[in-house]
């Protein structure tokens, strides 16, 4: 696509955009002057769609209804609730129906699966992160190590650029990989790195990872929903992710997690266990023998939380009729323009730090403020654009494809340009 600079050229682009009219799906925020504001934090919270109370209210009807009865009797039975989401969250990660399930969240997951897949022997104990892993992760990777008797500073290896660069080399990933593989027992990344927005080439991580025996997973928070993911095809062995970000399923929304098929029913493999993982057919017979479930829903626990189920499948049923493929071909463009209009300008001492190649990232542009950044943050706060300011230099922005427009991206690139 030939972009300009020309304000005519937004106007254009969002005629001619195939997916414009999801915008009205969604409830855009108010500025102080009551425009919309230019919201590009969808990697933080996504928006909520307008379907969302309809969806709530059907639940809570047949709860007023139909009391513990609604479990058989609701409209959507809540015995089954989860298994309406399943193949289209299965559709976002690139993965089989069996291998997906939502369930509590992100952090939560990460650690249940952790049980599952972390586990450390004498002569190949370690971790391996990317250097500026979100903080949550970094606590669980080493509270995980910690609990397994292991010691941080020998266990937990972190990868991270070169001298001089923002993005991590693969072939880097790979020399590390290869080189220390014989003691890494498991790698956890990013599918898409939160500061930098660098998307990781996760096909090549797995390869690397299973040509070791490691044990290989991610975390996809800033990817699901964002760009496309083949999980299965790729081989990854778990992952989990959250759902409130570009998935829009609410603030602090249940999550997600993917296991690997060939893990299923590999009964060696530890587990914690609860009812909600127990067989469908024989759960109520309360007698004390565990049959698992054949699918990902035998790492579940409880029964899960319908009203955050339903809200999550209003957004999902969104995704469906979006479809990925279509939401990235236009996220590739709009980050494109947003680039190329930061570009246009040479002298404006705003560096991109996320990388350029479309396969290395998703629509997040991290942007690395040389001189008062954080005036910079506020004066765009106080013009009505929301976008977030990441220490010490950093404003991430993150144009969304479901509901942002390339007006959006324009005015957001005029007001950070203006001083
Ligand atoms: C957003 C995010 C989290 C948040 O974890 P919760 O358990 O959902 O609070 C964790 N890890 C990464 C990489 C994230 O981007």
């Amino acid at each position: 696509m030939n972009f300009s600079n020309e304000l005519s050229f937004a106007a254009e682009a969002d005629e001619k955009d195939p997916l414009k009219h999801f915008r009205k799906k969604f409830f855009i925020p108010k500025h102080t002057d009551g425009s919309d504001v230019i919201y590009l934090a969808g990697n933080s919270l996504g928006l909520q769609p307008k379907t969302v109370k309809d969806y709530l209210e059907q639940e809570l009807k047949d709860w007023a209804e139909f009391a513990v009865e609604g479990h058989t009797k609701a409209k959507n039975p809540w015995l089954a609730y989860h298994e309406y989401l399943t193949s289209q969250t299965a559709k976002i990660v690139g993965a089989k129906n069996e291998e997906v399930v939502n369930m509590n969240s992100l952090t939560t997951n990460l650690h249940l699966l952790f049980v599952s897949f972390y586990r450390p022997e004498k002569n190949k104990h370690k971790i391996l992160i990317e250097s500026n892993s979100f903080p949550s992760d970094y606590y669980a990777v080493e509270s995980q190590i910690k609990y397994h008797g292991y010691d941080v500073a020998e266990s937990l290896i972190e990868i991270r650029p070169r001298e001089g660069e923002d993005k991590v080399r693969t072939e880097d990933i790979e020399e590390l990989i290869e080189r220390e593989g014989d003691e890494i027992a498991l790698i956890w990344m990013a599918g898409v790195n939160y500061y930098s927005g660098q998307a990781f080439e996760m096909e090549k991580i797995v390869k690397a990872g299973h040509k070791k025996n490691c044990i290989v997973g991610f975390d996809l928070a800033h990817a699901a929903g964002n760009i496309e993911l083949k999980l299965h095809e790729w081989d990854a062995d778990f992952a989990v992710w959250c759902n409130y970000k570009y998935l829009n399923g609410g603030p602090g929304a249940i999550g997600g997690a993917f296991v690997n098929e060939r893990h299923l029913n590999d009964r060696t493999i530890p587990k914690l266990l609860g009812w909600w993982g127990h067989d469908k057919k024989t759960r109520f017979l309360m007698d004390h023998k565990y049959i698992p479930i054949p699918t990902a829903e035998s790492w579940q626990l409880s029964n899960p939380p319908i009203l955050q189920l339903a809200s999550l499948r209003a957004s999902l049923d969104i995704f469906e009729e979006a479809g990925m493929s279509a939401l990235r071909k236009k996220s590739e463009m709009l980050t494109s323009y947003m680039e190329y209009l930061i570009k246009e300008e040479s002298n404006s001492g705003i560096q991109i730090i996320t990388p350029a190649e479309k396969n290395e990232r998703g629509c997040q542009l991290s942007l690395r403020i040389a001189e008062n950044g954080k005036a910079k943050f506020r004066r765009l706060l106080d013009r009505g654009v929301i976008c977030d300011w990441r220490e010490p230099d950093v404003i991430r922005a993150a144009p969304v494809p479901l509901y942002n427009s390339f007006e959006d991206v324009k005015r957001f690139v005029g007001i950070l340009l203006e001083g």
